[in-house]
């Protein structure tokens, strides 16, 4: 409640920044780590880029490779549970492949990320209110590749069907859908469980989607919400997007041609639109570009508005990764 109240004097866009530790193999060939914590308490992160000096950035938080997944959850659990007050809310995480997007956002079985940990928490808090208020809830996965939208419900033979074409829609009400896609019912977390595991298997099945595709990709997880307040009969319906997002690094131009040039202008492209929309709205300016991809046109609804907004930006403390982490916190400080 204390952290809602933050949040609105504060405005509606939180940044958390999330540092992973650094790997075996990084410590085994005794890489450097360049980050420091002392200021985490307060939101500070400190990186050391050699002669350049040390560079000082603020989050709203800031987690070091000692905070765990239940340190994490801690501080989003409050901004999921709003989607059960009728708000909309968009998680994502930005960064470098290899810095923790997916661990952050998926996590393993024995180290539940935010998705599994977000549906357990609405699950349970709907249970508490279940004298007052009936919930529905359902779960759509997709995946954004080369601004294609792709089921990962649909079953397989017709995910890249042409004919099964997904486009984004504006209902008669104002929000925004895509016809077609799959929305999977769910009320316990085996149900949750099975679906988050059919997302994850199409990720990975067939020919063109082999290993790294996944990290050139946006995998998005949208929770929608139907309250309905038994005692007046008022109804509510909100969104909630769980984005893991592709890779922020830059391609050298020398390794982009043909088909990775192409995925590497579409990733350019959504993130640095994504980056554009959320400064218009710290900006408040009066056009905000939703439509210059398909990653912020699906988000439209809950980005903005009184929607909240958490970003976490993954780095790494690796003194080899410095210049993309610099990237990252540097595009994390200007939509803050
Ligand atoms: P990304 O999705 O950004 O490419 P991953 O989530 O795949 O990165 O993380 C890369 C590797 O680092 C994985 O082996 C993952 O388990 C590990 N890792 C990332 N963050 C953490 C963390 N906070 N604690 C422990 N291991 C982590
Ligand atoms: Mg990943």
């Amino acid at each position: 409640l204390l952290y809602n109240k933050v949040l609105e004097l504060k405005g509606n866009i939180r940044v958390f920044c999330r540092c992973r530790p650094l790997s075996q193999a990084e410590a085994a060939s005794n890489a450097a780590s360049v980050t420091e914590f002392e200021g985490a308490s307060n939101g500070d992160i400190v990186v050391r880029n050699g002669a350049a000096g040390k560079k000082l950035f603020k989050f709203d938080r800031v987690f070091s490779p000692q905070d765990d997944q239940t340190d994490v959850f801690a501080d989003t659990a409050p901004v999921v549970v709003s989607v059960l007050d009728g708000y909309n809310v968009c998680i994502f995480a930005y960064g470098q492949t290899g810095t923790g997007k997916t661990f952050t956002m998926e996590g393993s079985v024995a180290n539940r990320g935010v998705n599994y940990r977000t549906l357990e928490e609405l699950f349970n808090v709907a249970a508490q209110r279940k004298g007052e208020i009936k919930y529905d809830i359902s779960v759509s996965v997709m995946e954004v590749y080369n601004e294609q939208i792709r089921d990962l419900l649909a079953p397989p033979a017709a995910q890249d069907q042409p004919s099964k074409k997904l486009e984004i829609k504006q209902a008669a009400e104002g929000g925004h859908h895509v016809p077609g896609l799959v929305e999977a019912q769910v009320s316990s977390m085996e149900e949750v469980w099975d679906v988050l595991q059919a997302g994850s298997s199409s990720r990975t099945v067939g020919s063109t989607r082999a290993n790294d595709h996944s990290s050139r990709s946006h995998c998005m997880l949208c929770v929608m919400v139907k309250g309905e307040n038994v005692i007046t009969g008022e109804f509510t319906k909100s969104k909630l997007w769980l984005v893991d997002l592709a890779g922020s690094e830059r391609v050298a131009k020398s390794d982009a041609q043909g088909d990775r040039l192409k995925e590497a202008q579409n990733i350019n492209k959504s993130l640095s639109a994504l980056g554009d929309v959320i400064q218009a709205l710290t900006m408040k300016s009066s056009h905000i570009p939703f439509r210059n991809s398909k990653l912020t046109h699906l988000l439209q609804d809950s980005l903005g508005g009184d929607s909240k907004t958490l970003m976490f930006v993954q780095i790494s403390p690796n003194e080899a990764d410095v210049s993309e982490t610099l990237c990252s916190l540097n595009f994390a400080s200007r939509v803050r």
